[in-house]
């Protein structure tokens, strides 16, 4: 496993998933979009999941969703101390408005009030000289 200087796992970086991390990298959320049926794909995949068709473009997500599942990690985290000052943590899958079903952290929040079905906006966060991440945060409309 690679890991940052704060000791925290890295993404393994392809060709099929560098866009996805460079614009996080530079704060814009962006997922798969499919041409021809306008399905946006997660995880980034070589053709579209609802139709098959190999078109699809890097396109800008609305960057919001609902708590689809979550877990709260009181522990060490994956094993590796970069966690430590984050516990408890709290992971999702989020369901975004845009149709995906994306895993991530989601931050700024007390573990006890997160609900299924809450509201959350993405934010960005730089994680490495080439990457950035999306997390969540709880959204008021
Ligand atoms: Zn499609």
């Amino acid at each position: 496993m690679i890991v940052s200087k704060e000791n925290k796992p890295l993404p393994v970086i392809t060709d099929q998933t560098r866009p996805f991390w460079s614009a996080a990298k530079e704060g814009r959320f962006v997922m798969q979009k499919c041409q021809a049926c306008g399905t946006f794909n997660f995880q980034p995949k070589p053709w579209c999941i609802e139709c098959g068709c190999r078109d699809l473009e890097w396109a800008p997500a609305k960057p919001f969703g609902v708590v689809y599942s979550f877990t709260v990690s009181r522990s060490i985290a994956m094993n590796l101390a970069g966690w430590q000052d984050e516990m408890p943590l709290v992971m999702c899958l989020i369901d975004l408005d845009d149709g995906a079903r994306m895993y991530g952290q989601l931050t700024d929040v007390d573990p006890e009030t997160v609900r299924v079905g809450m509201r959350v906006a993405v934010h960005c966060e730089s994680i490495s000289e080439e990457a950035g991440i999306p997390k969540f945060r709880p959204h008021h409309d």
